[in-house]
């Protein structure tokens, strides 16, 4: 409703410059008109005065002078009646161009706006459920007289927990809002050696649920990147891999050319993702159900949106495909170096 309001009053605004421009011309117009009548008035009064026309009776020639001021007086209606229908149109047209164009203006501004609301909703949520958590936990202590050191430090403890994951997030939220103004370090990297880091960076996850992560690098690729960058988007899927992969499973990363691109290929055997959730994952905030009742544990649905915008920061784009129950595949290209 806002929004239909709001392209109303720009319509307007439109319109009314419109017409300031229309009646600015139109008036020159009939001046000009009018000016160039007279001449010609002038000019047959003139003629018909001329001696060469005395022989003309003299009744004759008073009906041609009121047959000339009726004429211009006709042709004088006649230009302002075409410029004030020229007027409605351009009033009626110009109103329907307003409204369209004011859609166009305002459409991108709009959706900004909604989800930068929606953003903000689901950060403020996200605050909440931690601070809530640990307040109804402190509150609780505090009203048990009989509190232990024991229980005293295991509620502590809980407490760290809740605020390393309110770090986290904040960290991903500053990230994302960093992003736009991320000054690149572009320079000439080999594929190898992201890969290789992102897999040294992941290595401890994996070792923690037993999990074998292999490379298989299809020829020699150079990319032009922002090595920490691209680094962290592969952690972030290398790490996903991880943690949505049963114990002891295998998550592996090929590289292959694809066209003018690199492909970065990070496969899992893991939970999968359901066909209704897959156009949703690299939302922000989004977290597919089953990570969502694990209460967190996974992470807040971040990384891949970060991941997907450092990509596009290089004229990338990342992509999926998905069984559930079989395991999931993420592709990151990669503009290769020419
Ligand atoms: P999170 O921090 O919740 O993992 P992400 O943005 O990294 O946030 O991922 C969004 C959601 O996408 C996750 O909650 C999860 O449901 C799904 N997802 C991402 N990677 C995988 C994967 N490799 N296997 C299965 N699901 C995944």
């Amino acid at each position: 409703m806002k929004f239909h309001k709001r392209s109303i009053r720009l319509a307007g605004f439109y319109l009314i410059i419109i017409m300031v421009i229309s009646i600015f011309f139109s008036a020159n117009v009939y001046q000009l008109s009018v000016q160039e009548l007279e001449r010609g008035l002038r000019r047959t009064g003139q003629a018909l005065n001329d001696p060469v026309n005395r022989t003309i009776p003299n009744r004759l020639r008073q009906q041609l002078f009121d047959e000339r001021e009726e004429l211009f007086k006709d042709a004088k209606e006649r230009v302002a009646q075409r410029l004030l229908f020229t007027n409605l149109l351009i009033l009626v047209g110009g109103g329907i161009l307003s409204y369209f164009l004011a859609l166009r203006t305002l459409k991108p501004i709009e959706e900004a706006n909604e989800s930068l609301e929606r953003f903000t909703a689901d950060a403020s949520h996200e605050l909440r459920t931690p601070i809530t958590a640990m307040r109804t936990e402190n509150e609780v202590a505090l009203m048990n007289s009989k509190l232990t050191t024991l229980q005293a430090k295991k509620i502590l403890q809980s407490n760290i927990e809740e605020l390393d994951k309110l770090t986290d997030l904040m960290n991903g939220l500053l990230r994302l809002a960093s992003l736009d103004k991320t000054q690149l370090q572009l320079k000439s990297i080999a594929v190898e050696n992201l890969v290789q880091e992102s897999v040294q960076r992941t290595l401890p996850l994996a070792e923690k649920k037993d999990i074998l992560v292999t490379t298989k690098i299809g020829g020699p690729a150079t990319v032009i990147c922002d090595q920490t960058s691209i680094v962290e988007a592969l952690v972030i899927l290398v790490d996903n891999a991880i943690k949505y992969s049963p114990r002891k499973s295998e998550v592996s990363i090929v590289v292959r050319k694809s066209g003018k691109n690199t492909a970065i290929e990070v496969a899992d055997k893991g939970v999968g993702i359901k066909a209704t959730a897959l156009p949703h994952i690299f939302e922000r905030f989004y977290r597919a159900d089953s990570s969502r009742n694990k209460q967190h544990a996974n992470g807040y649905g971040l990384g891949l949106s970060i991941a997907k915008d450092i990509v596009a920061l290089h004229g990338g784009d990342i992509s999926v495909t998905s069984t559930p129950g079989k395991g999931s595949t993420f592709t990151v290209q990669i503009p290769t170096k020419q």
